[in-house]
């Protein structure tokens, strides 16, 4: 019997799992950086204008596409486009429905009392 061979690989064996377990921890917490990283980055929002998501990252100025006029039943009286799904001809950028600051200076304006015009 080779006993001192067999003491080896024990060891070996026992080396390869610590490191096999340091390689996966340090995997779980370059997932977890990532997946951080990403829940930063990625914000994404419903535009008021044309009702898309859209990631507030890539939002520039020929992201958001509306018409200027309405849908006549044949036809968008803006650009002559046949279809109610075509994209709009009016190019901008998309705006967030519930953007916090425009909320609070509409609603928290100098409110007029009616009763006090009278
Ligand atoms: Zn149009
Ligand atoms: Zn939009």
């Amino acid at each position: 019997m080779n006993n001192t061979l067999l003491k080896e690989k024990v060891i070996q064996n026992d080396a390869h799992i610590k490191r096999a377990t340091s390689e996966i921890m340090a995997l779980k917490k370059r997932i977890d950086k990532m997946k951080s990283n990403s829940y930063r980055t990625v914000d994404i929002k419903i535009c008021r204008k044309c009702h898309k998501e859209y990631n507030e990252n890539a939002n520039f100025n020929w992201s958001c596409r509306t018409h200027q006029s309405d849908f006549g039943g044949v036809m968008w009286w803006c650009c002559g486009r046949k279809n109610k799904e075509d994209p709009g001809c009016k190019f901008s950028r998309h705006e967030s429905g519930n953007d916090p600051d425009h909320n609070n200076n509409e609603h928290h304006g100098e409110q007029i009392n009616f009763d006090d015009l009278l």
